[in-house]
């Protein structure tokens, strides 16, 4: 098990497979990209795969998203899925894309054992997208996702995050529009995790927004609390029902006491939080030969060093020297 000194259990790995990307979204990379991970330190996909078997068989691991930087971009993704998929026990295994280019992967990805995806859209607006993100690929995301509904990586997910004067007067609009095409869409408060320490707390939309906004359109009832397990959003079911929204408040009603994840880099470190300013690297010991035994030891003494919370309200908050794109979003 991969317990901490606060009683939590992590059973939900993220694995990052790239923090290369092909947009550049104004919250999480500056315009001109990043100084991208060299190839040698990447892990291999058989390294990628024989961590994801140490954490599945040996750690209780049994939720896997991929996710980066861009995972489509990976060239071996569909093998790493396949050979997951294999694995005993089989976890669920879901994914976190732009959805660019999931148009022509996504029956590929459900045929290797894809459960499903998470697809990140902000605006219905292609000119809006096109600020936001600095490239014009709106089209192509909303191909991807309507590829992925059909291949039945359900339920496709979307992520949205607002930004002040871009698209935050969006939320009813992109609700409904979800609601009926059937995505399930959850709404992420805007974190400090930018390469560019651009976030500012006074100028973020914070939930208490986000949600004002929708009500101005629709009836929102809490979700029963025990429904709610460990997952970050809040949700709330809308109108009558059936659908739901959610909202994850990571910044303004962080979620860390029942936290159940951990984190795996592409260059192989384990960060307990993506507010970590410390990382394990196992990709070290992976190249030395260690048994899996031992790789499993260094992962759970990480874990049992989580702290409490992500300490964003401190006034010692020190912003992660990786960005989100870098540690797997
Ligand atoms: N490129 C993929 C994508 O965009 O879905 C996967 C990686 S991305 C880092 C994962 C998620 O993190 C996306 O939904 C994105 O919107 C979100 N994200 C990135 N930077 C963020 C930030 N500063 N605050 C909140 N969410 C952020
Ligand atoms: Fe790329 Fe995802 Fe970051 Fe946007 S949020 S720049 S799509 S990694």
């Amino acid at each position: 098990m991969l317990a901490d000194t606060f009683g939590r259990v992590a059973t939900d790995l993220r694995v990052s497979l790239t923090d290369r990307c092909n947009l550049r979204c104004s919250y999480c990379m500056p315009e001109e990209g990043l100084q991208w991970l060299a190839k040698p330190d990447l892990l291999t996909d058989e390294e990628v795969v024989r961590l994801v078997r140490i954490a599945v068989t040996h750690l209780g691991i049994t939720e896997v998203r991929f996710t980066g930087g861009e995972p489509l971009l990976r060239p071996g993704l569909i093998g790493i899925v396949e050979q997951c998929a294999a694995m005993d026990p089989r976890p669920r295994m879901s994914l976190t894309t732009n959805g660019i280019g999931l148009s022509r992967t996504a029956e590929a990805l459900a045929r290797a054992g894809l459960d499903r995806v998470n697809v990140s859209l902000d605006t219905l607006r292609p000119d809006v997208f096109k600020r936001l993100t600095r490239r014009d690929r709106h089209g192509d995301v909303l191909r991807g996702l309507e590829a992925a509904r059909a291949a039945e990586l359900t339920p496709v997910k979307i992520n949205a995050v607002l930004m002040p004067g871009l698209n935050d007067d969006e939320a009813p609009e992109l609700l409904a529009w979800a609601m009926k095409n059937a995505y399930e869409l959850r709404f992420i408060e805007q974190m400090p995790l930018d390469a560019q320490h651009g976030w500012k707390r006074t100028e973020m939309i914070t939930a208490s927004e986000i949600l004002r906004s929708l009500r101005s359109r629709f009836r929102l009832t809490p979700e029963r609390q025990e429904d709610r397990g460990s997952a970050p959003a809040e949700r709330w079911v809308i109108d009558d029902g059936p659908h739901c929204v959610g909202v994850i408040a990571s910044v303004t009603r962080p979620f860390c006491r029942a936290c159940d994840r951990t984190r795996l880099t592409a260059d192989g470190q384990i960060r307990t939080c993506l507010f970590a300013t410390e990382e394990t690297d196992l990709r070290r010991a992976l190249r030395r030969g260690a048994p899996d035994e031992e790789i499993a030891h260094i992962w759970r003494l990480a874990t049992w060093g989580k702290k409490a919370g992500a300490g964003l309200g401190a006034p010692d908050f020190e912003q992660p020297d990786r960005p989100m794109s870098a540690i797997g979003g």
